[in-house]
């Protein structure tokens, strides 16, 4: 079994990273979203995938902190809007609430791979 992570999509989920945008698939067959990015639907099998550009916009499923030697993070898992998971963290807030809503971006940070990151929405409901 290859590795997601040497396929042609999982460049391309690169490639958006490296443009500001978390990108997801859209199976046109089942309809359900993908991530990560990979050659063929998990849910069905289907190879018709179409490349989709998210909003970032979603809401926190789990939260885990992690207590460091030097500092706390946390882990989280986000549920994206359009219908996709993604592991990540909440770097501006040690413990978030399960169920806040998040906005996503590409943290960029030297000498290192870019990746995404959320931010917590203050109330807004998009
Ligand atoms: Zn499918």
């Amino acid at each position: 079994m290859t590795d997601v992570f040497e396929t042609e999509p999982y460049q391309r989920y690169l490639e958006g990273l490296e443009r500001g945008v978390l990108v997801y698939q859209h199976c046109n067959e089942c309809h359900k979203a993908i991530f990560y990015p990979r050659p063929g639907c998990p849910f069905c099998g289907a190879l018709d995938l179409q490349l989709r550009d998210s909003k970032g916009s979603g809401t926190l499923y789990s939260v885990s902190v992690v207590h460091d030697k030097t500092q706390n993070y946390n882990l989280v898992l986000v549920d994206l809007d359009e219908g996709f998971r993604i592991m990540s963290t909440v770097p501006d807030c040690e413990a978030p609430s399960i169920g806040a809503r998040v906005k996503g971006r590409v943290e960029q940070l030297p000498e290192q791979e870019p990746r995404v990151v959320f931010d917590l929405c203050e109330g807004v409901q998009e």
